[in-house]
């Protein structure tokens, strides 16, 4: 078995950024990828929002830049993803983790950052055309629809709060609730109503979204009464919830009704001792590159001071 000081799962922006800092603090972090490497943001085409990039990055370049910066200070990046995991109660004792291939690996700390998963619709047309103007983000792309036509879909807080952001770019937001309420709260509904340009259909869901290669409208069906319409947008947006990804550590790890990790305070300690969460995989409310990077920092530094503290290593 082999035997290391801090193992991240996981290669966002919280992943790589817990990397950066854990080998600058030599750490000698060693990093499972996931099924995913990169995670969420190698699936969006730009990202304009990430502070240093003036005239932004494309979001797989970022996220093979933030591996080369990991690997730059020593951290051992392997591509592959952990299947089991069994966490030590104790302080100070060593938690097993078990790769594909049947490696194994104690470590005196681990920080996860498997980060979460859009939710989307499953229709056939609108997984063939993400990336060509379906998205799961309106925060990171509502801006390449600037004065255009959207639609967005849910009811919950995320759409609601997303549908008045587009509401502020794009020149008009088709929002499609499927029962006849929203969920979001009363506060974020009156924000929806309160914008001139949203218009809000309930009972509403997408029947197909039309286009060859880019999104040229969505069909659109009551299913109320059984009516279709189509109409002509150049942005879909899908918010009807994201899944942390946290199946791995269930029956482990204190989670909240939705699956996300939750950590103590301010700090990232989860409920075990030396097993830390950064990022989207226990943070249901900011989910940007910049907070994930921001808690993958946390991290690193709660398991630095956390191995300090052993007395076998401190
Ligand atoms: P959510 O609360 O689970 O809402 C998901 C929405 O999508 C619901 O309206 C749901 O409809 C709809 N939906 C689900 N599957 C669908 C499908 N296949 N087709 C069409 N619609 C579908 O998710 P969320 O809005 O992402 O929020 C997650 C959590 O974060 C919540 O606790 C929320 O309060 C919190 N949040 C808070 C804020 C804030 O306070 N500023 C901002 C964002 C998020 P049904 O209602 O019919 O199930």
């Amino acid at each position: 078995m082999e035997s290391i000081k801090t193992l991240i799962i996981g290669s966002g922006p919280a992943g790589y950024t817990a990397a950066i800092y854990a080998a600058r603090a030599d750490l000698k972090p060693v990093l499972y990828t996931g099924l995913e490497p990169g995670g969420q943001l190698t699936t969006t085409t730009e990202v304009d929002n990430f502070p240093g990039y003036p005239e932004g990055i494309d979001g797989p370049k970022m996220m093979v830049e933030l591996q080369q910066q990991a690997e730059r200070f020593g951290t051992d990046v392997r591509i592959g993803f952990i299947n089991k995991v069994e966490f030590s109660k104790k302080i100070g004792g060593m938690h097993k983790a078990y790769a594909e291939g049947g490696h194994e690996i104690e470590a005196h700390s681990i920080i996860i950052s498997t980060g979460a998963t859009a939710k989307y619709l499953g229709l056939p047309s609108e997984q063939r055309l993400r990336g060509g103007g379906v998205s799961a983000c309106a925060v990171c792309d509502g801006f390449f629809y600037k004065g255009q036509e959207v639609a967005i879909v849910g009811g919950g807080d995320t759409a609601a709060e997303e549908a008045t952001y587009l509401a502020n770019i794009c020149s008009k937001v088709t929002m499609l609730v499927r029962r006849d309420e929203m969920r979001a709260s009363k506060a974020m509904q009156h924000r929806v109503n309160q914008a001139s340009n949203i218009d809000l259909r309930y009972n509403s869901e997408i029947d197909e979204v039309l286009g060859e290669n880019v999104v040229e409208g969505i069909r659109v069906k009551n299913n109320q009464t059984g009516e279709k319409q189509k109409i002509p947008i150049t942005g879909l947006f899908i918010a009807i919830g994201h899944k942390p990804n946290t199946g791995l550590f269930k029956e482990q790890l204190d989670m909240d009704n939705a699956g996300y990790l939750i950590t103590e305070g301010k700090s990232t300690k989860t409920n075990i001792p030396g097993v830390f969460a950064s990022g989207d995989v226990q943070d249901k409310e900011y989910r940007q590159a910049v907070t994930a990077a921001g808690t993958g920092c946390m991290a690193a530094l709660d398991a630095e001071r956390y191995l300090q503290s052993l007395p076998e290593l401190g």
